[in-house]
């Protein structure tokens, strides 16, 4: 086996054994030959992200059958085909009209596929998300409550791209804060609305101090050392 498979394991175990238990660890393995995600896959890794729809189908056709597959992208509805009929969690629901489109594809597959809302928590103008006004609005909004091939089971975030570790640590808090005022507002009676996805590999520690349940970590495991 080539050496820097050996230490791309290590930095798996090593960050494995410091997320708590209660946290789902997320292996981000965008642009990552099928090859290593069978080695993490042997040393007991199940779930992994992707974030483009054909790249994700690819790798799902030839790796294990078992594979939980998280899709963590933007997602354009005319790519939602690829993954329907098997992708395990959306966490890039970032407007309503896709959320439609997830709803119809998942029907045609006969499914219920499981989606996070996807909030804009940072201070950039390159990312993805809802508003919480926009949130509301959908969830104020009759048709939401006919999709019943769509799941929401909690929400997700990016922080700022920054060092400034106070400013990532206030936008989980606003991630946080945002996810219970959903729990208590709009899904007190689902048990399953229960994820908060945020934290990777430079921030994932204060994420988990934050009350992240999903963390999606590529770089620090894949990187050379
Ligand atoms: C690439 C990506 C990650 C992983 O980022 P790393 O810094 O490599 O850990 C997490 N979430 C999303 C949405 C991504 O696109």
């Amino acid at each position: 086996m080539p050496p820097d498979f050996d230490m791309k394991l290590t930095h798996y175990k090593k960050i494995r054994s410091t997320i708590p238990q209660t946290v789902h660890l997320v292996v981000v393995s965008k642009m990552r030959p099928p090859a290593q995600i069978q080695m993490l896959y042997d040393a007991g890794q199940r779930a992994f992200g992707e974030n483009r729809p054909q790249e994700m189908k690819a790798k799902f056709e030839v790796l294990p059958q078992d594979i939980e597959w998280h899709f963590i992208g933007h997602l354009q509805t005319n790519k939602i085909k690829y993954i329907a009929p098997f992708v395990s969690l959306i966490h890039s629901v970032d407007s309503f009209s896709l959320l439609k489109e997830i709803n119809r594809y998942a029907e045609k597959n006969n499914r219920i596929i499981s989606c996070l809302l996807q909030f804009f928590i940072a201070q950039e103008t390159t990312k993805y998300g809802l508003s919480w006004e926009e949130c509301e609005e959908m969830l104020s909004s009759a048709v939401f409550y006919t999709l019943k091939n769509v799941k929401i089971v909690g929400i997700m975030g990016m922080a700022t791209f920054t060092d400034n570790r106070a400013l990532i640590r206030s936008e989980f808090q606003k991630l946080y804060h945002y996810f219970e005022q959903l729990k208590s507002g709009y899904f007190s009676h689902q048990p399953d609305f229960k994820e908060i996805s945020m934290g990777m590999s430079d921030d994932y520690d204060i994420a988990i101090d934050e009350g992240s349940t999903i963390v999606r970590i590529g770089s620090a495991i894949f990187k050379p050392s």
